[in-house]
């Protein structure tokens, strides 16, 4: 039966973690992961996740099934995080989301939906991306092309390049963005550039598939948003992929969600009707407890305000370690202009090493990053930069 099945290549962060754990180095480093971590150098459990536990816990609620479609004020939670408080669109029943299994579950029954109502399209990712989003819309039966986004020669965005791809592409393509906080390069469009962005894609007729992964780690929870909220306001129909793992540190609960915005009422009850069918025979229905938390957060005045300031904290201490790499960078007598990677968002930045440094790094340093030069700046901290500053001013010069 296995005699045929050949060994799947190695992903390669997780490949990296392992590299580190075995090395025997004190001072080793890890910027490979994507995960945000405290200063103390852990995966911090939010005050606002803990107090919602504990009264999960002490309600001793039963854990029957979900409904298909998850827990109504999660789903309604994250519609607000989306597009506010008064949305339009809400009130009008013209959108609808469906707890998922993290932002990875989302995309995923958003993308075997999107093949059973669009199959012959293609599928538009940024240049370069998410490594799981090009191999996930593959897996659900795409082709999937990129289109042009990362300007390594200035350490920004090839905006124009971009927008004549956008330009180019037939009909109902779909085109996944990043709705803040690029993953891996940290750069994002200008709200300018995003306005001229949602204008070809709606000329076009595309089909917008936004993944936000980071709201909250980029200006805030609103301003974060506001991409979302400039594709609704233009009365597109389409996809988002939300995400909670880095934002409530829930990483393993797998908690997400999947949002369609549709032309109308009467529509929203029949794309639900088959999406309930693509999660039904996946995993017919979405797990209680990290859904529960999520909920009781995003539903609590007190717990959410506590949430709110959690948030900008871990955002505030990214900022922090970027503005700290670039100062001790020059002062260890780094020539090169480090400046972008205060200009980039969220917890990734492209710090534009090449991939030799990178081995240097590792093998010389104990400083992990990821080949492309992607590190993770959430893993910097107060007793880990100074090593890593130096490290970097030593593969440089
Ligand atoms: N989209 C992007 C851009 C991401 O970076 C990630 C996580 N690294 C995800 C989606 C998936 O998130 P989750 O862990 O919630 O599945």
């Amino acid at each position: 039966l296995f005699e045929s099945v050949e060994l799947a290549p190695r992903d390669p962060i997780l490949g990296l973690n392992e590299q580190y754990n075995a090395d025997t180095r004190p001072g080793k480093v890890n910027l490979g992961v994507g995960v945000y971590y405290d200063d103390e150098g852990r995966i911090p459990l939010l005050q606002a996740v803990r107090k919602a536990e504990e009264a999960r816990v002490e309600a001793h609620a039963a854990r029957g099934y979900l409904p298909i479609e998850g827990i109504p004020g999660y789903n309604k939670g994250a519609q607000t995080l989306l597009l506010g408080e008064n949305s339009p669109l809400v009130a009008a029943g013209r959108v609808l989301t469906a707890q998922a299994l993290g932002g990875t579950g989302a995309l995923k029954i958003g993308a075997d939906f999107l093949k059973q109502i669009l199959p012959g399209s293609k599928v538009a990712i940024s240049n370069p991306s998410w490594e799981n989003h090009r191999a996930l819309f593959e897996r659900a039966g795409f082709t999937v092309e990129t289109y042009p986004y990362y300007d390594a020669a200035t350490h920004g965005l090839n905006f124009d390049a971009m927008l004549a791809a956008f330009k180019a592409m037939p009909e109902e393509t779909i085109v996944v963005l990043h709705a803040c906080c690029h993953n891996p390069t940290g750069v994002d469009p200008s709200l300018e550039q995003w306005a001229r962005i949602a204008d070809v894609i709606k000329a076009r007729n595309l089909v917008p598939f936004l993944d936000i992964a980071y709201q909250g780690f980029g200006e805030g929870l609103e301003q974060d948003a506001a991409v979302v909220r400039m594709f609704a306001e233009r009365d597109m129909t389409m996809f988002i992929s939300s995400s909670f793992s880095k934002s409530f540190s829930l990483y393993g609960e797998r908690v997400g969600a999947l949002t369609l915005i549709t032309s109308s009422k009467e529509e929203s009850g029949r794309v639900l009707s088959q999406l309930k069918r693509v999660i039904r025979t996946n995993y017919s229905n979405p797990p209680t407890h990290g859904g529960t938390v999520v909920s009781m957060v995003l539903n609590t005045p007190e717990l959410f305000a506590l949430w709110v300031d959690e948030l900008a904290a871990m955002r505030e201490r990214i900022r922090s370690m970027r503005a700290q790499l670039v100062e001790k960078l020059k002062a260890q007598g780094v020539k090169q202009n480090f400046d972008f990677v205060l200009q980039q968002r969220g917890m990734f930045s492209y710090s534009g090493l090449t991939s030799d440094q990178v081995d240097r790094l590792r093998d010389e340093h104990g400083v992990y990053a990821v080949a492309s030069g992607r590190i993770c700046v959430a893993a910097l901290n107060s007793r880990n930069i100074d090593y890593v500053a130096q490290s970097i001013a030593k593969v440089l010069a």
